[in-house]
């Protein structure tokens, strides 16, 4: 579903990514682990468009994700194109980024009625079912202010579901919480992944989480993948030696 072909960004003379290549398969759950500043939320960020990469090629479901090679050279998709395939892609975000000025409703159904242009009746039934799957049906007309950190998160999970996203991208969904409610939104995001295929590439710091959930653990330092394996060899028996004093300082 999502392949990165050599691809690298840099910020000036910081390279943040580093000739990486990596593919992702329809339902696969991928997470990736690191230190501070290698790079993993960079990654997020290049698949949902909300930055470029500098070098190399993104593809989703074959189609290059914001700019192709042709003839040799560069050349920039224009803003449709970038659309369409931006629809497969829904993002959770470490601080929940909710509109503000809408009801939790209004947050979900917003993307839905205006980007796709779908029917208001089924919009506002999916949303429905997507608030009772969150276990905030009750809160449909509340402000996010007016939620804790963890019901915002959850209605955050909800909108991105509202778009149907063939990839759905997690980025330290659970850093800003209390530890005692990150349960809640952990919980969720199992159920989804027991029950959808939908292709999750995420970044978290829950290594349990990261065990249940996921079927791939890439670690990553200095930009670059350093290693790939499935979780439970990842965890219990890392062989790169970053690796394991990294997995010693989290677990
Ligand atoms: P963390 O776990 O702390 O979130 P990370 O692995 O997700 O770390 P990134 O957030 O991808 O790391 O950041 C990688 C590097 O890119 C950092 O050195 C950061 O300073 C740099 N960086 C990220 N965004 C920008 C930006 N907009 N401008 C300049 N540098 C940036």
């Amino acid at each position: 579903v999502i392949e990165f072909r050599d691809v690298g960004k840099r910020y000036g003379d910081n390279v943040v990514l580093d000739g990486l290549d990596f593919s992702v398969r329809k339902g696969d759950r991928v997470t990736l682990i690191g230190p501070s500043g290698s790079g993993k939320t960079t990654i997020l960020r290049l698949v949902m468009t909300l930055e470029d990469a500098t070098e190399g090629y993104i593809f989703v479901d074959g189609e290059p994700l914001t700019h192709e090679e042709r003839n040799g050279r560069r050349v920039e998709l224009n803003k449709k194109q970038r659309k369409r395939i931006r629809q497969k892609i829904g993002m959770v975000f470490q601080q929940f980024n909710l509109f503000p000025n809408m009801t939790v409703l209004e947050n979900i159904v917003e993307a839905p009625l205006h980007v796709l242009g779908h029917p208001r009746a089924e919009v506002l039934e999916r949303a429905g079912n997507l608030l009772e799957k969150v276990g905030l049906a009750d809160k449909a007309d509340a402000h996010p202010s007016s939620l804790s950190g963890g019901q915002q998160q959850r209605v955050a999970i909800a909108r991105a579901l509202a778009m149907d996203p063939e990839i759905l991208l997690l980025d330290e969904v659970t850093s800003a919480l209390d530890p005692e409610i990150v349960g809640e939104v952990l919980g969720i995001l199992r159920t989804i992944a027991e029950e959808t295929d939908i292709t999750m590439l995420l970044v978290t710091h829950e290594m349990q989480f990261a065990k249940d959930v996921s079927n791939r653990v890439l670690m990553f330092d200095g930009g670059r993948i350093i290693e790939e394996a499935e979780p439970e060899a990842m965890f219990s028996n890392p062989t790169h030696e970053r690796t394991k004093s990294f997995l010693r300082a989290v677990l």
